[in-house]
């Protein structure tokens, strides 16, 4: 099968793809207690015997708009007591804004520390917060509680038609004003590995890898990054055959613009149906289970 044969999809964005592969049509597969929720973008809550770990949480959304002309953008403290309960870590893939945005304020609401980059480093500086920033070594296990957490050097996928990856190297604001989305510079990237109630899951915030440095095989869920594949050649061959996960769950696949309370849209030109023929055409032995914005599952 081609790289490119999501782009040939007749599903595309066919929402009636997501609801038939819905987990809440299928067994949970999670050990008990243990609950997982997206939050759309490529945030999720994770929780297990009373500890609490995001990844990537991105719930302010800021609007095209903002983008556009360039405005601050900060957390609003409103979505943020919405969505976010407590935490005791929250876990960063890279520094775009719809990745980390959110980190500081929940840091400070909750206490808890942030793992990830020196560019994540940087933004906990910012707000006045730089030691509850936990600058990650690729590979070696951090233990939160219950959670034994991994983070895996990789890579960001290429936009922009595919030539660059967009506000690349490093945040380095000196001020919280000057954040605007284009300054949420992307950092190094990582995937994210998380050991936890006798399972494992892999979380690629985006569609991009380094073949080399991924070391875990046989993983359980894989939280799968799917925005900006088609200018990962085989991205999809690829990260299955190294991870062989028993599950993939698909993520990044919304239109983060629109506000988490509104009906979810797809983002432009990422093709869902594409993606879940490109899984299958490596093998069907994968399940896929699609969630909906703030969807939890428990076991
Ligand atoms: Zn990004």
């Amino acid at each position: 099968m081609p790289w490119h044969s999501s782009a040939l999809s007749q599903h595309a964005n066919d929402p009636s793809t997501a609801a038939a592969l819905n987990w809440a049509n299928f067994a949970a597969e999670l050990p008990r207690g243990l609950s997982l929720q997206w939050l759309g973008t490529a945030g999720f809550r994770l929780a297990y015997e009373g500890c609490v770990v995001y990844i990537d949480p991105y719930v302010t959304r800021v609007g095209w708009d903002d983008v556009l002309h360039r405005r601050t953008a900060r957390p609003v403290t409103a979505r943020i007591e919405s969505y976010i309960d407590a935490a005791d870590a929250v876990l960063v893939g890279h520094t775009h804004f719809d990745h980390a945005l959110d980190v500081p304020a929940i840091s400070l609401a909750t206490g808890c520390r942030a793992y990830g980059s020196t560019s994540l480093q940087r933004l906990m500086s910012l707000y006045g917060i730089v030691e509850r920033a936990v600058v990650i070594e690729p590979h070696r296990v951090y233990e939160i509680g219950p959670f034994e957490v991994t983070f895996v050097p990789s890579l960001h996928s290429k936009l922009l038609l595919g030539l660059k990856v967009p506000s690349d190297g490093e945040i380095t604001c000196d001020s919280v004003d000057d954040l605007t989305p284009g300054a949420y510079c992307c950092g190094d990237v990582m995937g994210i590995h998380v050991s936890v109630a006798g399972v494992t899951m892999y979380h690629q915030g985006s569609a991009n890898l380094v073949d080399s440095e991924i070391r875990h095989r046989g993983v359980d869920f894989f939280l799968a990054g799917i925005a900006g594949r088609m200018f990962t050649p085989r991205y999809v061959e690829r990260v299955l055959r190294l991870l062989e996960p028993r599950v993939v769950v698909p993520q990044h696949h919304d239109n983060f613009f629109r506000p988490l309370d509104a009906p979810m849209g797809f983002s432009f030109n990422v093709n869902f149906g594409g993606f879940v023929e490109d899984v299958e055409a490596v093998s069907r032995d994968f399940a896929i289970r699609a969630l909906d914005l703030l969807q939890t599952v428990e076991g």
